[in-house]
Order: C-alpha cells, then sequence, then structure tokens
C-alpha cells in the first residue's frame, strides 16, 4: 500500500451536505432485472433530477461505485445487481466521461481474490461490455483530513475515490444488523481500503451511533454527487448477506444519499429515526432536517406492505436507556457458528476487528465472546451463511 500522500490542496466536490436543504429524491418502477426495462427505469428516474448532465461534466473521471461486500452471484442480493450498474455507466459514459467501477469489499482482499469477485458479482462482464476500467481499491490509499469529524480528523480513503471528479455510489437496499437499514450512506464504507475498515469498526465497538457517526465523517470529503438504490429486490431479515429477498420493483436516485436513505426506510416500513445513520444525521445537521424536507418529483414514494422484516427483535427503545448499559452482556446479541455449515475458510477470523475469533486449519473458528464487539462482521462476510446472531430470551421478551 501506498503510504500517506500529500492530499490537502484537492479539490472536492460541493454538494452541500450541511445544507439543510430539501434534496429530491426520485423513484421509478422497475419490476425486473432485465437490462431495457432497468435502463428504461434508470433513465426515468435520472430525468426529473436534471439527468445525469446535471452531476456529471464531459471528460471527467467518474467513479461508479456499487456496493460489492463480498463474492457472490448477482441472484443472491447481496450485491448491487450488474444491470443496475450497467445503466447508470451507459448514462455516465453518454454524457463523455470516463468510467471507472469498483468497490473494497469486506474483509483481506488480494488483486486475484478481487479479480474473482467482480467475475462471480457479474461485474466483470458490466466493465468488458461498456470499456470502462476497474478499480481496485486496497491497493492505494491518501490520509484525509476530515477536520470537523466525530470520530476521526483523518481517513484513510482509497486513492480510486480520492483522484475521481466525481462519485457515483449505486447502493442496494438491504437490512442490517448493526445499522437497521445499508444503503446510500453505509456504502461509503466501501471508500475504506480492505482489512482497515476492522481497525475503525474497532473504534467504535457496539455502538450503532458512534459507528453511524464515522459513516458521516467519512462520507464529508467526498460525498458522492449521485446516489442510485437498486430497489428492483431487497433483501430483508438477516441482512446484509444472510436475509431473505423481497421484490421491491424500484429503482430510486438523489443527489443526497441522507434523503435517499429517508425514503428507503420509508418504504422498508422503518421510522427514519430508527436508522442510526439518519438519526445522527438529523441530530448534526447533515443533509435534510427530515423525511418531510423531501421532495419526490418522480413516482410517489409507498411503504411496501407487510413491512420489511427486521434483522432482529426491535430496539429497546421502552427500557431506559442505563438499565440497558447495566444489563450489558445479558441482553446483547451474540455471534454463534454453525459447525455443520461451516467450510472452514477463516474468512470471519481473518475479518473480526477485535480477533476475538481464533482459527486453525482444518477446525471449525472458535469465537471468545468476552472479546466480541458484536460488529457482526463474520456473520456478513461468511460465504457460507455459517454465522447465526442470536439474541437472549430476555432480549426477546422485552423487546416485544
Ligand atoms: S464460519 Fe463462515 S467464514 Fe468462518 S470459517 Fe466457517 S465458513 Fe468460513
Ligand atoms: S466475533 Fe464477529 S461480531 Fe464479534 S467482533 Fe468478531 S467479527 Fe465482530
Amino acid at each position: 500500500m501506498a503510504g500517506p500522500c500529500g492530499f490537502i490542496g484537492r479539490a472536492v466536490r460541493i454538494y452541500p451536505m450541511n445544507a439543510g436543504s430539501a434534496p429530491p429524491v426520485s423513484l421509478a418502477r422497475c419490476r425486473s432485472y432485465d437490462r431495457d426495462e432497468v435502463r428504461a427505469a434508470v433513465a426515468a428516474c435520472l430525468a426529473p433530477l436534471g439527468g445525469i448532465g446535471a452531476c456529471v461534466r464531459p471528460g471527467s473521471r467518474v467513479l461508479v461505485k456499487p456496493n460489492l461486500l463480498s463474492s457472490r452471484p448477482p441472484e443472491d442480493g447481496v450485491t448491487t445487481h450488474p444491470e443496475v450498474v450497467r445503466a447508470v455507466v451507459e448514462q455516465v459514459q453518454a454524457a463523455g466521461a470516463t468510467v471507472i467501477v469498483g468497490d473494497s469489499p469486506g474483509g483481506r482482499n488480494t488483486r486475484s481474490s478481487y479479480d474473482a469477485l467482480l467475475r462471480n458479482t457479474g461485474m466483470q462482464e458490466v466493465i468488458d461490455a461498456t470499456g470502462c476500467a476497474a478499480a481496485y481499491f486496497d491497493d492505494a490509499y491518501d490520509e484525509v483530513p476530515v477536520p470537523a469529524g466525530a470520530t476521526f480528523r483523518r481517513f484513510r480513503i482509497a486513492r480510486a475515490v480520492t483522484e475521481a471528479d466525481t462519485v457515483i455510489c449505486v447502493s442496494k437496499l438491504k437490512t442490517h444488523q448493526l445499522t437497521l437499514l445499508t444503503g446510500a450512506v453505509k456504502v461509503l464504507y466501501g471508500y475504506i481500503p480492505g482489512i482497515a475498515k476492522a481497525e475503525y469498526h474497532l473504534h467504535t465497538r457496539t455502538d450503532a451511533d458512534t459507528f453511524a457517526d464515522l459513516l458521516l465523517d467519512l462520507g464529508s470529503p467526498f460525498p458522492p454527487a449521485l446516489s442510485v438504490m437498486d430497489a428492483v429486490v431487497g433483501m430483508e431479515g438477516h441482512g446484509p448477506s444472510q436475509g431473505t429477498l423481497r421484490q421491491v420493483g424500484m429503482v430510486l436516485a438523489s443527489p443526497s444519499p441522507h434523503a435517499l436513505d429517508m425514503a428507503a426506510a420509508r418504504i422498508m416500513g422503518f421510522a427514519p429515526e430508527e436508522v442510526p445513520t439518519i438519526r445522527r444525521a438529523i441530530a448534526r445537521g447533515i443533509g435534510p432536517a427530515g423525511p418531510e424536507a423531501i421532495s419526490f418529483p418522480g413516482e410517489p414514494l409507498e411503504a411496501v406492505r407487510p413491512p420489511f422484516v427486521r434483522p432482529g427483535p426491535i430496539p429497546l427503545r421502552h427500557v431506559p436507556a442505563p438499565l440497558v448499559h447495566l444489563a450489558g452482556r445479558l441482553l446483547a446479541s451474540r455471534p454463534v457458528i454453525r459447525a455443520s455449515a461451516c467450510s472452514q475458510c477463516g474468512k470471519c477470523a481473518e475479518s473480526c476487528p477485535p480477533l476475538a475469533i481464533t482459527f486453525v486449519k482444518g477446525r471449525v473458528p472458535r469465537i471468545r465472546h468476552h472479546r466480541c464487539i458484536r460488529c457482526f462482521c463474520c456473520q456478513e462476510l461468511c460465504p457460507e451463511g455459517a454465522v447465526e446472531v442470536t439474541y437472549p430470551w430476555i432480549r426477546r421478551v422485552l423487546s416485544t
């Protein structure tokens, strides 16, 4: 990896993350991943926002950053569907810009494992067909100052991000064990290269609000000029990687990732303030002041019925916070490895921030729960779905 570079003085994008403005969120119906249908939906979604030309200059270098969490095929619904990425890439190219596509998946990545991931997720086919370039996030980064950061004052950000003139994020609508919703703001975590993500996780420990603050800080120097969301098929329940697919039939877009997530929360049937990234953004005056401040110039916003299944028991909002804190481990969820499903690949151990998982080749890993910070990276990244999150009975009772 490259060492710190002279970042200070670089130009950054100017979308007013702190403006408290009323950004638009545009929605378009899209019932399937049929190529022409997705193309039409993405175009229809961008039209009320002024088209792609509103955020892309001819001749500029645009990073299109999907959610490439792990090496799973498109039909698993874990990563952004390649047809949505393709439609966005084509739009950007038609505007006369050069496109690179990439993300930093969770865990430790090598060039060959990343190449395999691009093939498995269908991204390589998009890259080949459109003639854009693949960005490998994990070989070079910049130390980027974030003077007003609430968590860190510097972030290690992949050079693929810092060298782009414009970033367009293409997220996937899913539930998430820690952040309830993973969408337009959570996808920014991929700015951090590879295993460094684990170091940042370690800092936030089990606190979802601190992790949300970190995501907000991370997005401040390089906010996406446009956020698109693949909500054709979403994921509910044990997201972001072990949940159940849910047909939603929409593509969404907004110049504000915060507004987009507020709309996504409404679609899923969650109160926006339940989502830590939205709650903290409102508290810090980042993005729109609330869902009522968003305009919908495309199709009207409708929540799905029934609401998305949550990734765990509802938060203990009616139990006083000091009691929750005191009860600590008694109420805490915890990851458990199902030995029968484990392929003993060791991926969970290598991506565990506090090194709470011991792994010996040829054996099922062992979780030392006293060291666990409940970040659920192990569940997120296990390729076999062998990590389950369990909740003590008292937590389930208190949540009802
Ligand atoms: S629990 Fe999952 S990630 Fe960990 S070793 Fe087993 S299969 Fe691999
Ligand atoms: S065991 Fe799993 S949930 Fe616990 S700290 Fe490690 S990766 Fe995070």
